[in-house]
């Protein structure tokens, strides 16, 4: 029986959907401000505000058992009655928890009342996250439970909302509520023998346990349902973008190709035959009737920027400019650096001048100022830069090619903003995102689609090992014999300062551990998201000048990080990450000659974790490693929504929901010249939300 499949539609007594969240019982003009800022306006709006993750009240565990770091419910008993703290801004009330040598130590803040209510020697059941706080476990601002209460709530499973100023969790959860009580608000847009065919649940039925799950299966329903939806109106959406774009003419024409040629010439390699035939598609668009629209993916390490460069300087050639945009500026500053190093050995060898300039958002005004002139005067033949500074007041003076390079994210939204940039440039979209090719041909329908699918010949495979932190003394040995040799070496923390939880490594400690640990002969720097962009591309520049030898790092170094010289990458607290980012991660080696290894440092013994982490050594497969991972993690994981982040879901993913995504590209294709008008308001409203979120 298909989830709410029998419920007749009915319009709700006192609510519809387009009415003002005004109407809603409790909403007065401050509150409808600060729904207001969440981007909820109306009914419609508030129901598909759905949760960031859910709540479930796990079994109880004793003190004794008290895993840090993680929310938890603690069954105890205090042996002497809670404590008034005095001093301090805020007013304390605590006490303890303990059993054997185990200790909880329990805060409350402004609960001075608690005092009276706790009755020493009774047990309870106290719920919130514990962690280390001047070297005692502590549990602060606890929910409390008597036992049988506890048990009731069990198996309930409690939405939580993302928040903003003035707006609390009761507060949505009560007017969905409301909402919802008023019964069948929509007519379900889908079809219904599409939703018998593929087990889809009825909308109404999915909107309700979304936001109030009975229990896990009909949570389940809810987000099989909905994640069709997002899949499904995101596919319509491509297909029309792709429908209603008439193929434009190609006004930027390619000349003769012959400085690609020659560039090539001045490589130290050869380009694999899959460069080779990107580059050929990639041409036979620059010299075509139509403008680019092209996809161009390949796994980390295949080679994607020398095409990127091949496709600019064809541009150039043909007297045109060039634009390469990059995600975040230390990859935006490598670009252009390997450019001017390429390019000057281009100089060298056919005596034509590449004039490349940099644009990022922590660049002086004045320095900004200068670029944007000579960009307008035509001074600057290509322009590389982060997205964020590209939509400011650059003009071309006439822009023929845009390249975006590790675009993860990219919705509908930023496909139009990028094509009516400039005066239809063509356009190249470079992806190391895993993602098998019927799947990529439906999220970028409107794309042609080219895939370098082999690595480079003289690549070594890295080789990888899973270890605990007992093995840290044998991986510093290794580390210094490879700094000896001239390689250079990246050690990965989940943390930049030291943590609440005491066992994750952070970057400033680590750094001045290892210090200690290495002879002074090998200089270690590290890296983190919390520097200002000149202090990162400073690190960056003398990494790459083998000044730096060892670089301790977050994961900013995660995206396109170019040195081919580094051979470790230790991952400290690996089983913090998820699998397609540390596939990531480790992309930064193993990018020359030499062999590279890949050492994951998992701290804990915890077997589960270990068989995650050995998917990463049997496979190279990116999108295999991906979806290996979800399953692992199992259903569990499904109370946190969203899981890779790509592109821009917000309940499907792309990896857990492939099969759905398949699906939905199919019936997309089914019904686009047959749209029902409810459907049709459908994606009325999808375009509008997705046009007013710009994220490039
Ligand atoms: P990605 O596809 O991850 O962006 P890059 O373009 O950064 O990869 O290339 C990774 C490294 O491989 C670079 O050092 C680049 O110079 C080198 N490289 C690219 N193509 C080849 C090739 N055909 N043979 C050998 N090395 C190559
Ligand atoms: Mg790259």
């Amino acid at each position: 029986m298909l989830p709410g499949g029998g419920i007749p539609f009915f319009e709700g007594d006192t609510v519809k959907i387009t009415d003002s969240i005004r109407n809603l019982r409790g909403v007065g003009e401050k509150i409808e401000k600060n729904l207001n800022k969440l981007g909820i306006f109306t009914v419609e709006d508030l129901l598909e505000y759905y949760p960031r993750a859910y709540q479930t009240y796990d079994e109880p565990v004793d003190v004794s058992e008290i895993t840090p770091g993680k929310r938890l419910a603690v069954r105890g008993y205090l042996h002497r009655s809670l404590a008034r703290i005095p001093g301090g801004r805020v007013d304390k009330t605590a006490g303890v928890l303990a059993e054997g040598n185990s200790r909880l130590q329990l805060i409350w803040y402004r609960m001075p009342y608690l005092k009276k209510q706790i009755i020493s020697g009774k047990t309870y059941i106290f719920y919130g996250s514990v962690k280390n706080k001047n070297g005692q476990w502590t549990m602060e601002q606890a929910e409390i439970f008597e036992p049988e209460a506890y048990e009731k709530i069990r198996s309930s499973i409690q939405p939580i909302y993302s928040l903003t100023e003035g707006v609390h969790q009761k507060m949505i959860g009560k007017l969905v509520r409301q909402v919802l009580d008023e019964g069948q608000l929509f007519e379900d847009y889908l079809p219904e023998e599409l939703r018998m065919e593929f087990h889809l649940a009825e909308y109404n039925y999915a909107l309700h346990h979304i936001h109030y799950p009975k229990d896990r299966d009909s949570l389940a329903a809810a987000r099989r349902r909905l994640g069709f939806d997002e899949f499904f109106l995101f596919a319509l959406a491509i297909r029309r973008m792709k429908a209603s774009r008439e193929r434009s003419e190609n006004i930027h024409p390619a000349d003769s190709g012959a400085w690609a040629e020659q560039f090539m010439g001045c490589l130290d390699y050869g380009l694999t035959g899959a460069q080779q035939r990107a580059w050929k598609e990639i041409f036979k668009d620059f010299s075509g009737r139509h403008v680019m629209n092209r996809l161009l993916q390949g796994d980390v390490g295949s080679g994607k920027t020398v095409i990127a460069q091949l496709a600019l300087l064809t541009a150039v050639e043909a007297g045109y400019q060039g634009c390469l945009m990059a995600p975040t500026e230390v990859l935006a500053r490598q670009h252009y650096e390997s450019f001017q190093r390429d390019f000057e050995k281009f100089y060298k060898a056919s005596g034509i001048r590449i004039r490349c300039g940099l644009l990022t958002g922590s660049m002086k005004v004045r320095e900004k100022r200068e670029v944007y002139e000579a960009l307008e005067n035509h001074e600057i033949d290509i322009l590389i830069g982060t997205h964020a500074v590209i939509q400011e007041k650059v003009h071309f003076h006439n822009l023929g090619m845009v390249i975006t390079d590790e675009q993860h994210r990219f919705g509908v939204n930023q496909r139009e903003w990028l094509f009516g940039k400039g005066n239809l440039p063509h356009v190249l979209v470079m992806s190391a995102t895993p993602i098998p090719r019927t799947l990529a041909i439906i999220l970028y329908g409107d794309l042609d689609i080219s895939v370098i699918d082999e690595l480079p010949a003289r690549r070594k495979p890295i080789k990888n090992c899973v270890v605990d932190t007992g093995y840290r003394p044998a991986a510093y040995r290794f580390i210094e014999k490879q700094a000896a040799e001239g390689h250079q070496v990246y050690i990965i923390c989940p943390m930049v300062e030291e943590s609440e939880f005491m066992d994750l490594e952070n970057v400033l400690d680590y750094t001045e551990k290892i210090r200690k640990i290495l002879p002074p002969s090998i200089k270690v720097d590290y890296l983190h998201g919390k520097m200002t962009g000149a202090q990162k591309d400073e690190i960056m520049e003398r990494f790459h000048r083998k000044e730096i030898q060892v670089l301790v790092s977050t994961t900013v170094i995660e995206v396109g990080i170019n040195v081919p010289n580094a051979t470790v990458m230790m991952v400290e607290n690996a089983e913090r990450f998820g699998l397609a980012q540390l596939h990531q991660l480790r992309g930064r080696v193993g990018r020359g000659d030499a062999q590279s290894y890949c050492i994951f440092v998992q701290s804990g013994k915890s077997d589960s974790a270990k068989e995650r982490l050995e998917i990463l050594v049997k496979s190279n497969d990116g999108f295999y490693i991906a979806s290996e991972d979800l399953k692992l993690r199992g259903p569990g994981d499904m109370f946190g929504l969203r899981q890779s982040g790509l592109m821009d879901f917000h309940i499907a993913d792309l990896y857990q929901d492939s099969d759905l995504l398949q699906v939905a590209g199919d019936c997309a294709k089914k019904y686009e010249n047959e749209i029902p008008e409810n459907l049709e308001r459908r994606m009325e409203r999808y375009m509008r939300l997705a046009g007013s979120e710009v994220i490039l």
